[in-house]
């Protein structure tokens, strides 16, 4: 955990000493000088001595609580929440809002500190009730969409889908920009539950996903497999094809299922024509080991190993060499069988002790893939891992 301390006490010293030299330059600091000075040196001298609370302590005592010292509370507040220390960003934040002379901007910007803080606590009815009562008091426009914003964060965190999305619906588009993926998730969501309840409203639920995130690879894969499941592979196969669009490096999670509409429709043509030009504008270790699958089929082991071994030649790989085997076995001597055998033994579980996938920003690493990180919780971080040992 990175240690906060000197954060904190940095802030605080300079925030004092900000507010001091203002006192001074307008002439007020007559009376406050000498208590404020006390405060102000006793806390210099704990943070000379490593005391950190105690510097602390007396930095806070030298703080007079007003609209301009308001800001670095709830600065304070909320370095505490994110080292840990819940109890004392509540305890803080109760501290202010008990005041009587707060502005109605700072009662707002602190109930929504608050929320934070009983968020992370666990304490999502409070958080929740507080929200919704910002909502309601008439705060200025980017204090209510902040309320939104985190009031369908909560509901997301809690998995009540269809809270999350309403909430952030009622953000005016210019706010909903940095958040619609997120929002398409939670129509995902939707339509995954669908599935299990009311079959006719997953294509409404995929649809509106894709309406707030053209970019959404999630409801494309759902929507062809849900086309997959009622037979219409042509349909499937379309909403396959539009990942390459939306996201080339994703192309691998559709092979599979890409694979399994054209062999229903008898059309292999038409996949190895799109394999190849996916190969041309965006090559991966699947696509070739696909690729050669398709050659095998068509024209035998020795055909697939030639074109297999170029392609290594290009773009080396573990899952290209592991196919690579499999090809050498199928034509080996039973003594040199023996050896090969032994060999892909040692790959296959090389390539099943690799994770597959690793979040991009935590670098949280997992064999299958998940739309929402488990580590960092944010949503489509997760990428296939690039190189030697992946794609
Ligand atoms: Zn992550």
């Amino acid at each position: 955990m990175l240690d906060y301390a000197p954060i904190v006490l940095l802030t605080l010293a300079a925030v004092v000493a900000g507010w001091l030299l203002g006192r001074i330059q307008s002439r007020k600091v007559k009376s406050a000088l000498p208590s404020l000075s006390r405060d102000y040196y006793d806390g210099l001298g704990s943070l000379l001595s490593n005391n950190a609370d105690d510097a602390v302590e007396s930095f806070i005592r030298a703080l007079e609580i007003n609209s301009d010292t308001i800001p670095a509370y709830l600065a304070l507040a909320d370095l505490f929440r994110r080292k840990g220390e819940y109890d004392r960003a509540i305890d803080m934040h109760q501290t202010l809002l008990a005041r009587t002379d707060l502005l109605h901007e700072d009662f707002i910007r602190i109930q929504l500190s608050l929320a934070k803080d009983y968020q992370a606590v666990g304490l999502f009815d409070r958080a929740e009730g507080l929200l919704q009562s910002v909502i309601s008091e008439n705060p200025r426009d980017n204090q209510r969409h902040s309320a939104r914003r985190q009031l369908a964060k909560l509901y997301e965190r809690q998995q009540e889908w269809d809270l999350a999305l309403k909430t952030a619906l009622k953000l005016p588009d210019s706010k909903r920009a940095d958040i619609a993926h997120e929002m398409a998730h939670y129509a995902c969501e939707l339509a995954s539950l669908a599935l299990e309840t009311n079959d006719a409203d997953v294509e409404n639920w995929l649809k509106q996903a894709l309406r707030l995130d053209p970019t959404c690879v999630r409801a494309n894969l759902m929507w062809a497999k849900h086309r997959m499941q009622k037979h219409a592979w042509r349909g499937a196969i379309k909403h396959l094809k539009e990942v390459a669009d939306q996201d080339a490096k994703r192309v691998p999670e559709t092979l599979p299922l890409l694979s399994t509409c054209f062999v229903e429709l008898g059309n292999m043509d038409a996949y190895t024509a799109y394999l190849d030009q996916c190969l041309t504008k965006n090559p991966s270790s699947s696509l070739w080991v696909e690729r050669a699958k398709l050659i095998e089929k068509q024209s035998g082991a020795k055909e697939a190993e030639v074109f297999t071994i170029e392609a290594l030649r290009k773009h080396p790989s573990l899952i290209g060499f592991d196919y690579l085997l499999s090809l050498k076995l199928q034509a080996s001597e039973p003594e040199e069988r023996e050896r090969l055998l032994i060999l892909q033994q040692l790959t296959g579980q090389l390539i099943q002790s690799k994770p597959k996938y690793q979040c991009q920003q935590c670098g949280y690493h997992s064999k299958q893939l998940h739309w929402q990180c488990p580590s960092c919780k944010t949503w489509d971080s997760t990428r296939l891992i690039q190189g030697l040992e992946g794609e």
